[in-house]
């Protein structure tokens, strides 16, 4: 028996996991609908949450969070038959006459931890892979973006059935509490601090897990790229959110000869999407708490402000802002920058650009707009993180077909469709054996004869 100290949801969701309730596709199916019938009645709630943690408008939060979900969802429904199916493997004449295959497995009673910068998407996503892979779920919003997380906690409750998944609300010390317990799979999406103290609270029970962390997200823009479109997608992936992106643009690596072209359009991007007061744009959303727009202030501080500027920590507001004049050794080069700030590096020649990147810890994303194919094999090949976008930004994030995850100090583990459904599984051997023919050769005495046969027998049929 679990102890489960102060969480009394967690021995009904250990119960009710041993019934074998939800590995039913039936059950599993129903919980699914159940998750896009609470995105499509409640949008109204969901939206008010989530402008009142981020400000964020109706058309980022369809676009970020709840179409992606939606279609997370039918594309689960649509392939999950098919992922449950057990594999068939061959087994060697030597071994005949038996029966080998694998079937995905839950895992059984999972803790899911979000974080606030889509605090919606960050918990569902991994949810419907979770469901669809047959477990029981508790899920831990994040704290700093607490009417969404009321509103996850209230609906799910209305919507799901509550013997297998449970919402827990609350801060840090709620979270240490959690860690105590044993899970049976941790799923962490976060900062590279925090995630450190997942896993070694992950460790102490051997539960596995997957860390969804961030990282300085590059983009390179080499000297054949069509600047002006380059200029308008950069723009929209880092200050979407207000920058507030685990795959944001952290920073852009630029041709020397393209800096001013590129440093020019994005300036007028921003104001063809924002105005020419941001702060006024119902686009435009907030930094999530104040303490972030202090330490966004101080990162510009040293720094040459090309466009932007502005903060108004009152109003947790940061202007979108360009900055120049930007060196791999200035304070905004040493850490995630994770808001609307985007420095701009002007490079000789693309070593010297490749040699930047590769200088930092492995990024969730590389970006490169570049026409030169050779250039393109020349980043992807050279350089390693979670994905790659050639051309644009996020994208990389958006087909249920690929995998989304980090590698090294981005994390570790991947979700999204199939990669997600085998996440939250694990692949369990079948052999069935024929009871007869009982051959005494795989039986002791190993001795002369026999065992050269069994050699020969295995050397050929094994
Ligand atoms: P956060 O503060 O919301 O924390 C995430 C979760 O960790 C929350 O559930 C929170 O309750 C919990 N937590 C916070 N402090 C804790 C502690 N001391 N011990 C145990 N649990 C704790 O989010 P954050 O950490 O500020 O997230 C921002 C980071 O997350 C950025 O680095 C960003 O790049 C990364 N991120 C990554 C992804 C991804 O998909 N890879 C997505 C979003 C954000």
């Amino acid at each position: 028996m679990e102890k489960d100290q102060g969480f009394p949801e967690l021995a009904l969701l250990r119960a009710t996991f041993q019934s074998g309730v939800t590995r039913d596709l039936k059950w599993r199916r129903s919980q699914l609908r159940a998750v896009d019938a609470f995105l499509v009645e409640c949008e109204g709630e969901i939206a008010a949450a989530l402008h009142d943690d981020l400000r964020k408008s109706a058309a980022e939060l369809f676009l970020t969070e709840t179409n992606y979900l939606r279609g997370e969802i039918r594309y689960a429904l649509k392939h999950l038959k098919l992922w449950m199916k057990p594999h068939r493997v061959s087994v060697a004449l030597a071994y005949q006459p038996a029966k080998a295959w694998y079937s995905r497995e839950p895992y059984g009673v999972v803790l899911i931890m979000g974080a606030w910068n889509y605090p919606l998407h960050l918990c569902l996503a991994p949810l419907v892979s979770a469901i669809a892979a047959g477990n029981c779920v508790i899920i831990k919003p994040s704290e700093l973006a607490p009417h969404t997380s009321a509103v996850i906690a209230a609906g799910l409750a209305r919507y799901l059935d509550r013997k297998a998944i449970a919402v827990v609300e609350g801060g840090v010390k709620v979270v240490k509490a959690l860690l105590e317990e044993r899970f049976n799979y941790i799923f962490y999406t976060g900062s590279e601090a925090v995630g450190r103290e997942v896993m070694s609270a992950a460790a102490k029970h051997l539960t596995p897990l997957t860390l969804e962390l961030g990282g300085k997200c590059p983009c390179i823009v080499d000297e054949h790229s069509d600047i002006r479109v380059a200029a308008r997608r950069i723009v929209w992936a880092k200050f979407l959110n207000a920058g507030q992106t685990c795959l944001a643009p952290d920073y852009v690596l630029v041709h020397e000869t393209r800096e001013a072209e590129l440093l020019r359009s994005m300036e007028e991007a921003i104001v063809s999407y924002y105005g020419d007061e941001p702060r006024t744009s119902p686009e435009y959303p907030r930094i999530v708490n104040a303490f972030h727009v202090r330490r966004l202030a101080s990162l510009m501080e040293d720094a040459s402000i090309w466009s932007g500027g502005s903060t108004n920590s009152d109003d947790c507001y940061v202007a979108p802002t360009i900055l120049c004049g930007v060196t791999p050794t200035s304070p905004l080069m040493q850490s995630e920058i994770f808001g609307p700030l985007l420095p701009v590096i002007a490079y000789k020649e693309l070593g010297e650009a490749l040699n930047i990147v590769a200088s930092k810890k492995e990024p969730l994303a590389i970006y490169l707009f570049s026409s030169d194919r050779l250039v393109q094999e020349r980043v992807v090949s050279g350089s390693r993180s979670g994905g790659v976008c050639i051309n644009d930004l996020l994208f990389q994030a958006v087909p249920h077909g690929l995998p989304f995850g980090g590698v090294g100090s981005s994390g570790f583990g991947c979700y999204h469709g199939r990669f997600g459904f085998e996440t939250f599984s694990w692949p369990r051997s079948v052999f069935h054996k024929g009871l007869h023919p009982d051959t005494t050769l795989r039986y002791p005495p190993y001795s002369g004869k026999t065992f050269s046969v069994v050699r020969r027998l295995l050397h050929w049929f094994g």
